[in-house]
């Protein structure tokens, strides 16, 4: 996060906008081809109450250190740090277990995630890959920031590993999507038929669930301040 107001000229903007974007938590200013920065940047800068109310409307940061908390398939999980437990984390019941040097925890944690994320999510999409009779080539998880998955022409789909922190239906609605990406490349009413027979229901509530949470989930992993 920081105070700056990112500058971003588009060819096909018609008039300048101020936007705040909640994943990153920053400001931009984008502007059409002609229109002067110094005079935008100045419009801008006298929105410091905006600018300032949609900071302070920002999701909390939540670091992986000893004592915190991670919402991981569905369960609450606190991170239990000792230095003489094994460095590998080790999830017993409502705790992650995880020793070693504390200044690593950070970094195992986020690998766990990532690792626990790809097998929840190579499974769901076996799972709706047969029931769908498609084939998918390869999944794999990143961490993009507009997108919780894609799918490719040649059947491989990629998540974003912080769909483990999501309730498991958001999950599984987001790989039912991507397995009906391998028969539809649209998102035509056909596409979405698809998705409802797969999932089982129209999954409105698991993409409402994701507008109005998907910010906060880039939060995690991160250090405050
Ligand atoms: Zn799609």
């Amino acid at each position: 996060m920081n105070d700056e107001i990112a500058v971003v000229r588009n060819p096909r903007a018609r008039r300048t906008r101020l936007s705040f974007d909640p994943v990153t938590g920053t400001a931009r200013l984008t502007l059409p081809p002609r229109a002067s920065a110094a005079k935008a940047l100045t419009w801008a800068r006298a929105q410091d109450e905006w600018i300032a109310q949609q900071r302070a409307r920002l999701p909390d940061a939540r670091p992986f250190v000893p004592g915190s908390v991670l919402p991981v398939d569905g369960r609450e999980l606190t991170i239990a740090w000792c230095v003489d437990a094994p460095r590998l984390p080790r999830q017993d019941g409502a705790t992650l277990a995880i020793g070693g040097p504390v200044e690593m925890v950070p970094r195992r944690v986020d690998a766990w995630l990532r690792r626990r994320a790809l097998s929840l999510l190579e499974a769901d999409t076996a799972f709706y890959a047969a029931r769908a009779g498609v084939t998918v080539t390869g999944v794999a998880v990143g961490d993009p920031r507009g997108r919780w998955g894609s799918c490719a022409h040649h059947g491989a789909i990629r998540y974003s590993w912080r769909l483990v922190l999501a309730p498991p239906d958001v999950r599984r609605a987001t790989a039912a999507h991507e397995v009906a990406h391998r028969v539809h490349m649209d998102h035509s009413p056909a596409f979405h038929a698809l998705v409802a027979t797969l999932y089982g229901r129209d999954p409105a509530p698991e993409r409402a669930w994701l507008r109005a949470n998907g910010a906060a989930l880039h939060w995690f992993g991160r250090s405050a301040g």
